[in-house]
């Protein structure tokens, strides 16, 4: 079924959902995290392949993608552009 989204006055809205992060170019800055209001993701340490395992590294994994309302926000401040989002009518439902 095609869902329609709209802004508070009506406008034609079109969520998109975060749902992935790379893990490979996220550097762990904490942006997306600072920005966004629903407790989607969080910071996890990850051992780096690069350094044989040895140097840990943080980065944001994303822990609970069904509370993102699609804002956007996170990607527009991710310096690294490591993050999917999907359009709300590109989901399947
Ligand atoms: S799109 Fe908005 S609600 Fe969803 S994770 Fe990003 S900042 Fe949070
Ligand atoms: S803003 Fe981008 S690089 Fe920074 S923690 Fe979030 S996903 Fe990673």
């Amino acid at each position: 079924m095609m869902r329609t989204f709209t802004t508070r006055d009506g406008s034609i809205w079109m969520p998109s959902y975060l749902t992935s992060i790379d893990s490979k170019t996220c550097i762990g800055c904490c942006r997306c995290f600072k920005v966004c209001s629903r407790d989607v993701m969080h910071l996890h340490g990850d051992e780096d392949d690069d350094f044989d395992g040895k140097l840990n590294r943080m980065i944001m994994v994303v822990d609970d993608a069904g509370r993102c309302i699609g804002c956007g926000a996170c990607g527009r401040v991710c310096p690294k552009n490591c993050q999917t989002h999907v359009a709300a009518d590109e989901l399947a439902t």
